[in-house]
């Protein structure tokens, strides 16, 4: 068994650090959070590798740097309210729970919603909220969110998460095709939308009315 704490203080110097992630709140909730209690005993030696891990049902726990500059990006505030779709493992919710006032993650997948709010108790994270269903479609009885993250690769930006963002609020998605997509920040603003593409990346799919229906998964 290897030592969790310094295999994340080195993931943290030599991933995200190294990598340009400079918000030092974000920095330390990656010191903080314990990932390697958010994937199954047999992977627990590999959690702070650089790259995702299986989680069961299809799914992943994203790359470290990932959830790191995904955060970053949101640009939180300690009162803000955020909206992830795709709590998948929940260490990303772990992760933006350090950061602002309240979660809300919403997961298609019942048996990992279950394990991933199972975790996120058992770790005594207590300002998150949960919803089973089709994230694609928002959170909009809870909205507008300072923050939205969506932690699954999407066909397009959807307008109907961009509604439910409070002014200056920001929407972080993988946008693109199956097999590849760009990180883009949508911002909100008084005038208009602001737009930006950030690295490549590569999610699994957003299953739902705003993203891949699930029989695009098979062709
Ligand atoms: N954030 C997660 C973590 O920290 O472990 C990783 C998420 S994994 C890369 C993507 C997740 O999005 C999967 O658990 C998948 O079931 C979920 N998902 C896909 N489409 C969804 C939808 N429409 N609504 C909610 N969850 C969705």
């Amino acid at each position: 068994m290897i030592d969790y704490e310094s295999a994340r203080k080195i993931m943290v110097q030599n991933q995200i650090i190294a990598r340009g992630v400079r918000d030092k709140h974000v920095i330390s909730a990656m010191e903080s959070v314990p990932r390697h209690l958010f994937v199954e005993e047999s992977l627990q030696d590999e959690a702070y590798d650089d790259n995702p891990l299986p989680i069961g049902e299809g799914q992943t726990i994203s790359q470290p740097f990932m959830v790191a500059i995904m955060t970053e990006l949101l640009d939180l505030k300690d009162t803000d309210r955020v909206l992830e779709i795709g709590t998948g493992s929940g260490y990303q919710a772990a992760v933006l729970s350090r950061l602002c006032a309240w979660v809300y993650s919403v997961e298609r997948v019942p048996a990992l919603a279950e394990r991933a709010k199972k975790t996120l108790v058992t770790c005594g994270y207590d300002n998150l909220s949960f919803k089973i269903g089709d994230g694609s479609q928002g959170w909009p009885e809870e909205a507008p969110f300072d923050g939205i993250i969506v932690t699954a690769g999407s066909p397009r930006i959807p307008g109907v998460l961009v509604d439910q963002l409070a002014e200056d609020g920001k929407l972080v998605i993988p946008v693109g095709n199956r097999f590849s997509q760009t990180l883009k920040r949508v911002t909100k603003e008084r005038n208009g939308n602001k737009v930006q593409s950030f690295t490549g990346c590569r999610f699994v799919d957003l299953i739902g009315e705003h993203g891949w229906s699930d029989s695009d998964r098979y062709w």
